[in-house]
């Protein structure tokens, strides 16, 4: 049976080292992290992100602020806040939580943000710098290097002479994988929806990433036997077997199948959703160290 990757545990130590981090900051330099969470409307599901954002902001010991503008803000209200954030120098991190209203548009308000702040590593200037190997200045979407965190505990940072497939080519998860594979020094293969016999290119993956967002797409028969499988899926299906109504969350992969033949693979829930958030707090401390003209801590 393949290894349960436990993202809990290993996300509980991230947020442990920011805390340190950030006190250790504040008590050298007087600087407090600060974050800023912007969120418009009421979608349920972003409230209970945001609001999950916020309390682990607290708990790292930052300076967290939440901005809430109502559904009809218009986009150059968003602008002209996120213009303020920008201005801020309490504030280090600014995120705004995605989807927005349909009559914004959320490119232009990404670019908006100072690349310097921009934690959520949208910015077209945080996306060269990873697609050019700038880390050191850059900020690297938080669920992709979340994942690779948890590749790395797993298998190690070295991935030279390994194959890797991620499944899914999205600009939050899917593009900043395969750099961060690609960095590691694997041999990447991004496939999609256009890719012919999709389950014989997963079936060449040391490493599979599936980004997908379709309920246990990848099968046991399309994994290689000992390989490293990270689920980034997240799909809230129907379980009539736990009551009338009742859903449960599955990813993109069929977990029961999968873990007879790889050597680890992240549940889910608990494995990759937990890293998202901790890598957030970790890009916001290491804003901090950045502005105060300090060595953010690996
Ligand atoms: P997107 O919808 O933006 O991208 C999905 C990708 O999957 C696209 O590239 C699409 O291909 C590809 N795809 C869709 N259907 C198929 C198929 N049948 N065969 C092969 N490829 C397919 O999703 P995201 O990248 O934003 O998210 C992916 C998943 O990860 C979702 O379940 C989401 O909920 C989850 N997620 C989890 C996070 C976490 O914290 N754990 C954070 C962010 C996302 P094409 O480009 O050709 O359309």
């Amino acid at each position: 049976m393949a290894e349960r990757i436990d993202g809990k545990a290993v996300a509980a130590e991230v947020i442990e080292r920011v805390k340190r981090a950030a006190d250790a900051l504040r008590e050298k330099t007087g600087t407090k992290t600060g974050l800023a969470v912007v969120i418009v409307g009421d979608d349920p599901a972003s409230q209970v992100y945001v609001a999950s954002k916020g309390r682990m902001a607290k708990e790292c010991g930052f300076h967290s602020v939440e901005h809430r503008l109502p559904e009809d803000a218009s986009g150059d209200e968003l602008i002209d806040l996120v213009g303020r954030l920008n201005d801020d120098p309490s504030i280090h991190g600014i995120l705004v939580q995605l989807p927005l209203p349909a009559h914004m548009d959320a490119g232009r308000v990404i670019q908006t943000i100072s690349p310097e702040k921009d934690v959520d590593g949208f910015h077209f200037i945080n996306v060269g710098k990873l697609g050019t190997g700038e880390r050191e200045t850059a900020f690297v979407p938080c669920t992709p290097a979340g994942s690779m965190l948890l590749i790395e505990r797993t298998i190690g940072k070295e991935l030279s002479g390994k194959t890797a497939v991620v499944v899914g080519r999205s600009n939050i998860v899917g593009k900043p994988m395969a750099n961060l594979l690609l960095a590691a020094n694997a041999t990447v293969t991004i496939a999609h929806s256009r890719t012919p016999d999709l389950a014989a290119v997963c079936r060449t993956a040391d490493v599979l990433v599936a980004a997908v967002g379709r309920p246990e797409m990848v099968r046991g028969d399309w994994i290689k036997p000992g390989a490293v499988v990270i689920d980034v899926g997240i799909n809230r299906i129907d379980a009539p077997e736990r009551g009338e109504g009742k859903t449960r969350l599955v990813g993109d992969v069929a977990y029961g199948e999968a873990e007879k033949v790889a050597s680890a693979i992240t549940p889910v829930p608990g494995g990759v959703g937990p890293m998202t958030i901790a890598m957030l707090m970790a890009n916001a401390v290491t804003s901090a160290y950045r502005a105060a003209g300090e060595q953010p801590p690996s």
